[in-house]
C-alpha cells in the first residue's frame, strides 16, 4: 500500500478563531479512517517499548488522538481538563498566557510520582499548552517521557519552549 499524505487531509482556514491565524483544520483527517488509522500507527510506531507508563492530553483536541494511541500502546489515558471540570480531587497548575494567566487540572490519581508519561495534542504552535502539560506532570513527580503531536507549526518554534523534553511530530510546517 502507498503511504498516505496526510498532509492532504488537512484543511487551512484563513482568519480562524481570529484575523491572522491560519487555522490547521483535522476534521477532514478524523473524517477518513485510513488517514486516521494511519496517525495511530505511525504515533505508536514512534513510542512502542519506550517504556510510557500512561498518556496525558490536555482537552480538547488532544483527547481525539491521545485515546486510541493508549489503546494502541496499551497504556492508561488521562485527562488534563480546564478548571471545573473534573469530578473528583484534582492537582491545579496555574501557568502564564501571553496576557494574564489559565489554570489546568488534573486528578490526584491520574498519574503517579515515578511513571514515564507521554503528553499528546494535536498541534504544537508557539508551545505553551504543553508545557504547562509538562510541567503538571513534574510537580506530581513523574517523568516526561515525550512530545507527540500530529501538527507542529515550526515557525513559531514551541519544541525549543518545551525543550529539554523531545517533540515528535507526523507533519511539519
Ligand atoms: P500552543 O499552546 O501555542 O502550542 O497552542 C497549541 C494548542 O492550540 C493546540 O491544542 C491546538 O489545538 C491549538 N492551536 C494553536 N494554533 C493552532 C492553529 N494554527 N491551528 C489549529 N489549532 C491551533
Amino acid at each position: 500500500m502507498n503511504a498516505i499524505q496526510l498532509e492532504a487531509y488537512i484543511r487551512d482556514i484563513p482568519n480562524f478563531p481570529k484575523e491572522g491565524i491560519l487555522f490547521k483544520d483535522i476534521t477532514p483527517l478524523l473524517a477518513d479512517p485510513q488517514a486516521f488509522g494511519a496517525v495511530i500507527d505511525q504515533m505508536a510506531a514512534q513510542y512502542e517499548g519506550k517504556g510510557i507508563d500512561v498518556i496525558v492530553a490536555a482537552e480538547a483536541r488532544g483527547f481525539i488522538f491521545a485515546a486510541p494511541l493508549a489503546l494502541k500502546l496499551g497504556v492508561g489515558f488521562v485527562p488534563v481538563r480546564k478548571p471545573g471540570k473534573l469530578p473528583f480531587d484534582t492537582h491545579s497548575f496555574e501557568y502564564e498566557l501571553e496576557y494574564g494567566t489559565d489554570t489546568l487540572e488534573i486528578h490526584i490519581d491520574g498519574v503517579s510520582a515515578g511513571q514515564n508519561v507521554l503528553l499528546v495534542d494535536d498541534l504544537l504552535a508557539t508551545g505553551g499548552t504543553i508545557k504547562a502539560c509538562a510541567n503538571l506532570v513534574e510537580k506530581i513527580g513523574a517523568t516526561v517521557a515525550g512530545c507527540c503531536f500530529l501538527i507542529e507549526l515550526g515557525f513559531l518554534d514551541g519544541a525549543a519552549k518545551v525543550a529539554p523534553h523531545e517533540c515528535f511530530s507526523l507533519i511539519k510546517y
